[in-house]
């Protein structure tokens, strides 16, 4: 897939992208800064690569690119990260809710621990994330907020309760937050991925596979993209392309949608 078609579409706009080290979120990254926005990017990983990653944004698209590592466990330093970009930045005009984590298990034998760290990250950080970028929008009466939710949040699948239950969650976060924006020029929309290969996939055609007792191959082709009537991956660069459109003025009546990319899944 090419380059974005308007290189400064968003030229003098800064972001905040969670979970931006790797997968989906560095993707939506580093299309906003090939379309002339400023980043701050956040997610785990080591430090050296981290470095790499946001020098490389720097270098490509010659835009300011930050790194916070935000623990999106932790409210507080959300809300710091929020706070710092908009000092260093100068402003958050647009805020990807993009952080996740998956863990695939029967609900009767799901650890406590992992369905609790899937609803604070896929769901409660998007909370804290909004709840500080909002005051700075609504004064400027500009942003865009865009959660990534998922097929999943949609329609469901088994032993996924809890990234289910989270995505569910994000749609109706989303929904809410748009109503109460919905006179400014604010707007919050989800984006809802089908399978995207990521290191997130790469976790689940592992535990797929063991869950169902199967080759990793079989899996790919017999539970992973079962439902995906296309019967492809989603490429990260789709999803940073309508990333890029939902922050442009044309994409100005997009508010609480849950757009479906997922080569027609939802669609049966
Ligand atoms: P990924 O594993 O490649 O990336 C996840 C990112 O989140 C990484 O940068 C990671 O460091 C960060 N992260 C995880 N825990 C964190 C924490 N506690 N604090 C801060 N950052 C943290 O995954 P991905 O596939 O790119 O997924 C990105 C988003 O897209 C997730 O919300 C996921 O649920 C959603 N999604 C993915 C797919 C898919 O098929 N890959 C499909 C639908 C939705």
């Amino acid at each position: 897939m090419g380059r974005i078609m308007q290189p400064d579409v968003l030229k003098g706009k800064n972001a905040v992208i969670t979970g931006s080290t790797s997968g989906i979120g560095l993707g939506m990254a580093r299309a906003l800064a090939d379309s002339g926005a400023n980043v701050m990017i956040n997610g785990l990983g080591d430090a050296g690569e981290i470095e790499a990653t946001r020098a490389a944004i720097e270098t490509d698209f010659g835009v300011t690119a930050l790194y916070d590592g935000a623990n999106m466990l932790e409210g507080g330093e959300i809300t710091a990260m929020i706070e710092r970009a908009e000092k260093e930045l100068g402003s958050v005009d647009i805020l990807i809710n993009n952080a996740g984590i998956q863990f695939v298990s029967a609900i009767d034998e799901f650890p406590a621990d992992k369905w609790e760290a899937i609803i604070s990250i896929n769901l409660v950080s998007n909370f804290y994330a909004i709840k500080a970028a909002l005051p700075g929008m609504k004064a400027r009466n500009q942003g865009r907020i865009i959660n990534l939710a998922s097929a999943h949040g949609l329609v469901a699948s088994p032993f996924k309760t809890a990234y289910v239950a989270a995505k569910h969650g994000v749609l109706g976060l989303t929904k809410s937050v748009a109503l109460e924006i919905a006179e400014t020029a604010i707007t919050c929309n989800a984006i809802c991925p089908g399978y995207v290969r990521t290191p997130l996939v790469d976790g689940q055609i592992k535990d797929q596979a063991k869950v169902h007792n199967m080759t990793e191959e079989q899996a790919i082709r017999d539970v992973i993209l079962a439902a995906q009537p296309n019967k492809r991956f989603v490429e990260v660069e789709e999803l940073g392309q309508l990333a890029v459109f939902l922050c442009t003025d044309a994409a100005q009546s997009f508010n609480g949608a849950s757009l479906p990319v997922e080569g027609g899944w939802t669609a049966r």
